[in-house]
C-alpha cells in the first residue's frame, strides 16, 4: 500500500501525521482544558507537567512547538490553577521557559510583524503540538486552520522568545 503522504515530491518526504505520542497528548491535554478530563487522565496536574519537561528536554527543531504547547499549559494553570498542586507545575514550567530562551536567538529578524497566537488556549496547544515535530509540521502546512499563524513567523525564533518571555513573566507573577 502506497499512501498519498507518502508519494515522492510531497512536502519534505515527512507524512503529514501527528507523531502519535503528540495525538495521544494532545487529545488528553485538550480534554483537561475543555474542563472533561479523559478517563484515562488519573491526575491533571501530572498530565499538565509533561509540557513542562518536554520543553525541559526539546531539541532545537522542536523548540518552538513545545514552548507554545508550555505556553497553553500556563495560561491553563493561570486561569484554573489555584493550589498548592499548582506552584510546582508553574515552577517546572518557568524553568523550562528560562531554559529556552537561553537556547533562542533574539535578534533582530527579517519580519516587520508576527503574527499572534491564537487566544482559545485549546488552539495554542494544538499549533504548539503540531510545530514540535517535523511531520507536525508538514500537517501543518497541508492542512493550514484559518485561526492558526503561518508556519514560517510561528517558527521565528524572536516570536518563539516573545512568546516564552511573556509567559515567564504572567508565570512569575501570578
Ligand atoms: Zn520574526
Amino acid at each position: 500500500m502506497v499512501m498519498e503522504s507518502l508519494r515522492p515530491g510531497s512536502a519534505g518526504d515527512v507524512p503529514p501525521f501527528l507523531p502519535f505520542q503528540d495525538r495521544y497528548d494532545l487529545e488528553g491535554l485538550t480534554a483537561i482544558m475543555e474542563g472533561y478530563p479523559l478517563a484515562r487522565t488519573f491526575d491533571v496536574a501530572w498530565d499538565l507537567s509533561f509540557a513542562a519537561s518536554a520543553l525541559q528536554e526539546a531539541a532545537d527543531d522542536e523548540l518552538a512547538g513545545r514552548v507554545f504547547v508550555a505556553t497553553a499549559v500556563a495560561w491553563y494553570v493561570e486561569a484554573e490553577g489555584d493550589d498548592a498542586d499548582a506552584q510546582e507545575l508553574v515552577d517546572e514550567l518557568a524553568n523550562a521557559f528560562e531554559r529556552a530562551l537561553g537556547l533562542l536567538d533574539d535578534g533582530p529578524c527579517p519580519h516587520i510583524a508576527h503574527p499572534d497566537l491564537p487566544s482559545d488556549t485549546t488552539e495554542a496547544l494544538w499549533v504548539g503540538m503540531h510545530l514540535a515535530s517535523a511531520r507536525g509540521r508538514a500537517a501543518y502546512e497541508r492542512w493550514p486552520e484559518p485561526w492558526a499563524p503561518p508556519l514560517d513567523t510561528a517558527l521565528c525564533p524572536a516570536f518563539v522568545a516573545a512568546t516564552a518571555r511573556d509567559s515567564l513573566t504572567r508565570l512569575r507573577n501570578g
